[in-house]
């Protein structure tokens, strides 16, 4: 069972944690696993289009009457509009200054070379291995 932290659902449905930051230090630099297997939904009002938000309106979509998601590359179903580069060999994300607080949240100990379940669970999903907890 997976903990439930927000912003982070398993494209089968299931909640899962939000965490830490994704982007950039190396291990994440060389994944990307996440921003495929979770849909990340954030509330409007981290949008550009409300006062004071930030994230480009235009790679969302709306999801409940006040959240939205991140939406999908047109081409890769499942895949974040943002991620660019090839999964588990080098991405970044289009719009890194300007993520949503899911994305900078998850899995926050990525930098010393530590996943989470979340993280874990997406690296497996790409035939990458779990980094593992402290
Ligand atoms: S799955 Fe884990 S290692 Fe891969 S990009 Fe996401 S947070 Fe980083
Ligand atoms: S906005 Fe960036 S960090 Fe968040 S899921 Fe998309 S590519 Fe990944």
């Amino acid at each position: 069972m997976h903990r439930l932290r927000g912003g982070w659902q398993l494209r089968v449905g299931q909640t899962v944690p939000a965490g830490a930051s994704i982007f950039p230090d190396s291990v994440c630099q060389a994944c990307g696993a996440c921003c495929v297997a979770y849909r990340v939904t954030l509330p409007r009002v981290e949008l550009d289009s409300a006062p004071g938000g930030w994230v480009p309106a235009a790679m969302t979509e709306p999801y409940t009457a006040t959240t939205a998601c991140m939406r999908e590359h047109p081409d890769l179903p499942g895949r974040c509009i943002a991620l660019e580069g090839a999964v588990g060999v080098a991405v970044s994300c289009a719009i890194y200054p300007q993520r949503p607080s899911a994305c900078s949240e998850f899995a926050p100990l990525t930098a010393f070379g530590c996943g989470d379940e979340a993280c874990d669970e997406a690296r497996r999903r790409h035939g990458l291995p779990p980094l593992g907890g402290l």
